[in-house]
């Protein structure tokens, strides 16, 4: 097993000799680069830099355009992102411009009209589980000299592996499916070769000091030894759960795109291996109304085994009711309940969310 080595500073020979060529622990953290070496291989590169969080790691990379940036974002994605992109684009410093996942055609458009040199996609995204066609979005931002990022937190290297169709940047919240075991923040970005951002992301790692510390560099590099199992045992749960839900008459919808019925069923099984991802969400017979937001929360409040906390990607099953944590310009409807499936007995999720139903219709 690795050692953690917490040093800041690392010592030179009487000649000024580094050992290792390490200075300080800013540039040169041994337990950082293992963590980046894993993340380069399990996507397919030469490299990749690990962040403090997730969000370190992507506003790094939207920063890394100057103010001349020019990204071209879908509407529905992980909430503080687009929070991120409105509130850059309102005091000048990028300009941000949104497509819309759920009409066809939309991206093209739009890159046609607004011109970007970046296009961020997330796929599957959150909390509404659009797919993205990632050769098709390389293929437009390529016709438009610009760059493709995909945040592929949800899909996990084990499913897709967005280099290999095209894209240039690929991003993850470590946090999640990575690391596994909600006990890490951590972020990550992996470039094509020649990846134009490519030397300031690194500059915003190295001199930005968004830098992981050595335990937590190490927690994550111990969690990823088994994601590979873990991502396999979710999305065979997360099937079975999506299976149970749509025979219930209390749920109008489920979102996940190993469903045959969703629109990007197609998409996804293309360009996702062994799997369909672990998150799912589903929406109640009530819809849009103050009924569907009481009733989806009183089913929140019915689980027992299943904990009622955000995040996605480990372990543990975590249910949660998005639209009451997306406060300003919200992207779940109020009858939305999301769903990231860990690795427990099926048996056990499937009669908790039973026993949750029994007591929302009771009341
Ligand atoms: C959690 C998450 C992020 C942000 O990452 P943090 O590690 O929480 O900073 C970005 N994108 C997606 C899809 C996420 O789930």
């Amino acid at each position: 097993m690795p050692a953690i080595q917490p040093s800041t500073t690392f010592l030179r020979h009487p000649d000024q000799e580094l050992f290792d060529g390490r200075v300080y622990a800013r540039d040169h953290s041994p337990n950082l680069a293992e963590a980046e070496a894993v993340i380069a291989a399990l996507e397919g590169a030469s490299e990749a830099r690990v962040f403090a969080s997730g969000m370190a790691a992507i506003t790094a990379l939207f920063r890394a355009g100057g103010p001349g940036a020019r990204i071209l974002a879908q509407n529905a994605g992980y909430y503080q992102t687009l929070v991120f992109l409105r509130h850059e684009h309102g005091r000048g410093s990028l300009s941000a411009h949104f497509f819309d996942p759920d009409r066809p055609g939309d991206l093209a458009a739009q890159a046609e009209a607004f011109r970007p040199n970046l296009i961020f996609i997330e796929t599957p995204a959150n909390p509404l589980l659009q797919i993205l066609d990632i050769a098709e979005a390389a293929a437009i931002a390529h016709r438009h000299g610009a760059e493709l990022v995909v945040d592929s937190s949800m899909a996990t290297p084990i499913l897709t592996r967005p280099l290999e169709l095209g894209a240039d940047y690929v991003f993850h919240s470590a946090t999640k499916g990575l690391n596994g075991h909600s006990d890490v923040l951590a972020g990550a970005l992996v470039p094509a070769p020649n990846a134009r951002l490519w030397e300031e992301v690194t500059h915003a790692r190295v001199i930005g000091g968004a830098q992981l510390g050595a335990f937590e560099a190490w927690l994550l590099v111990r969690g990823m030894r088994t994601l590979a199992l873990r991502v396999e045992r979710a999305c065979v749960n997360a099937a079975r759960v999506a299976e149970f839900l749509i025979t219930r008459a209390e749920v109008a919808r489920v979102l996940w795109p190993g469903l045959p019925d969703h629109p990007g069923h197609d998409i996804a099984a293309r360009q996702m291996r062994g799997g369909f991802g672990s998150v799912l969400s589903f929406r109640l017979r009530q819809g849009d109304t103050e009924d569907g937001r009481q009733r989806a929360l009183r089913l929140a409040g019915g689980v027992r085994l299943i904990q009622r906390a955000t995040s996605i990607g480990g372990v543990e099953t975590l249910i949660e009711h998005r639209a009451s944590v997306e406060t300003a310009n919200p992207i779940a409807p109020p009858d939305l309940l999301r769903l990231s499936v860990g690795i427990e007995d099926v048996a056990d999720l499937i009669s908790d969310l039973e026993q949750a139903f029994a007591t929302f219709e009771a009341a």
